[in-house]
């Protein structure tokens, strides 16, 4: 049999992750990446010795495809402590995991900030999400909120905690994200927590790229269309393949093919960051800063040399503050570091402004997983194939996964 011409578009995690598998079944392929790097979301920037990640993002060790496919150890990461800070009413509250900081979650017990009846239902809920898959498929299509209400979780728990972390993660606070999404990531923080890889999240696609077979990949070259067997580069080239694979976000699939991949997706989920620097000393941990009044603009921050010094030259901090949307104002960066002076004191007016990063896409809206659900086909039609978080679910786990499942479809095609 002649070998199968593939090609292969977008290189972040999904079609890195699809290369993988192909590589690994025998077949060559070829990549078209617009950017001038792999990773497409997953990007980090080195700025003045600093490494900023292109907004905040963590690992959960727990993800069982990240498992399969990363080497964790060559990742080098850096766990962040699992629990938060809350920040309410002029007070910083830790909320500890009883099971891996028993002493500050003993400290913390009679702290008002979300009653006691609520600690105890986060340990329910722990056990609820063991199996998860199990729970997934049998919960009805609820709102994450809903569900928790349904829980009994009090107001004050759902807004003091679940809706900071929680929103943060989906990049949206109304909380209406599928519980099934929520259920797969609580039950993902609690069996391995987060971390982040020390020389930035960029390490990430970079460890997937190492492997590629030379020549196998072609940065800043933007495809313009696609058609059965064809792919037209926007240089004017035109490339045959037999196999081509849709490895874009949700957004740039539906440009390239708006009537064969579906609906016209909705406005995505965005997200802005900025990060600060200073050489004062910062004490405390490596742990998650929330705003517990919901009033903002910042959701969450975090020391991020704490965890990981490698991310600023030797004496200096790093801190990334993380907004959800895309504010835009002149007087973003100070009504921020009036936020941060209450959280961090006085210290934090004299931070200095590194840089903001605005991700307008950061998350698709449409689809926010259904662990348990069947993803989107892989299949478009033949010869031609699609992967992405928006197919499986809008998570580093879920775009690798969708790689491997965009793999085995094409190799299903030609067996
Ligand atoms: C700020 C932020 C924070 C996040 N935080 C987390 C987190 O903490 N944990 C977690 O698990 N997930 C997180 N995510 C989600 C996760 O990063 C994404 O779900 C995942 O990276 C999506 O990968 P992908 O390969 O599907 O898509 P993308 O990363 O969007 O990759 C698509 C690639 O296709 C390329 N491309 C597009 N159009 C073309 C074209 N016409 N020609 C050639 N190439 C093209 C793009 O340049 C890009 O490289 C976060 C995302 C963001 C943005």
């Amino acid at each position: 049999m002649s070998q199968p011409s593939i090609a292969i578009i977008g290189a972040g995690l999904a079609g890195l992750a699809c290369a993988r598998h192909l590589a690994r079944a025998g077949l060559a392929f070829r990549i078209f990446e617009a950017g001038d790097a792999v990773g497409g979301r997953v990007r980090s920037d080195r700025v003045e010795g600093f490494t900023l990640d292109r907004g905040f993002q963590v690992l959960l060790t727990a993800y069982p495809e990240a498992k399969q496919v990363l080497d964790f150890e060559g990742l080098n990461l850096r766990p962040l402590y699992r629990g938060a800070d809350v920040f309410f009413q002029g007070t910083r509250h830790r909320l500890a995991d009883p099971f891996h900081h028993p002493i500050d979650a003993l400290k913390s017990l009679p702290d008002g900030l979300i009653p006691w009846m609520d600690k105890w239902r986060t340990l329910v809920l722990r056990k609820e999400t063991s199996g998860i898959r199990e729970v997934a498929r049998r919960l009805p299509e609820m709102e994450t909120e809903d569900y928790l209400k349904d829980f009994g979780f009090s107001d004050e728990a759902i807004d003091r905690f679940f809706r900071p972390f929680f929103g943060g993660v989906f990049l949206e606070k109304d909380l209406r994200t599928s519980a099934r999404m929520f259920l797969f990531l609580y039950s993902m923080f609690q069996k391995g927590g987060a971390s982040i890889p020390a020389h930035g999240i960029q390490a990430i696609p970079e460890q997937l790229a190492i492997a590629l077979p030379p020549d196998s990949l072609r940065l800043n070259c933007p495809v313009a269309a696609i058609e059965p067997g064809r792919v037209s580069l926007e240089s004017g080239e035109i490339v045959e393949a037999s196999h081509i694979i849709l490895a874009v976000s949700e957004e740039a699939a539906f440009h390239l093919l708006p009537d064969s991949v579906g609906e016209k997706p909705k406005p995505p989920r965005s997200t802005t960051c900025l990060y600060f620097t200073t050489s004062d000393p910062l004490p405390g941990r490596s742990i998650l800063s929330l705003d517990g009044e919901n009033r903002g603009p910042v959701n969450n921050a975090c020391v991020l040399t704490h965890a990981a010094p490698e991310r600023a030259p030797q004496g200096q901090h790093l801190i990334s503050t993380s907004i959800i949307g895309a504010p835009s104002s002149a007087e973003l960066e100070e009504v921020v570091r009036e936020q941060m002076a209450r959280w961090f004191g006085p210290v934090a007016r004299r931070w200095r402004h590194l840089r903001t990063y605005q991700i307008r896409h950061a998350q698709p809206e449409g689809r926010q997983l259904r662990p348990g659900d069947e993803p989107q086909p892989a299949v478009i039609a033949p010869g031609l194939f699609r992967c992405g978080d928006y197919v499986e679910d809008v998570s580093i786990n879920g775009a690798l996964m969708s790689g491997r499942r965009a793999a085995d479809a094409v190799i299903g095609s030609l067996a």
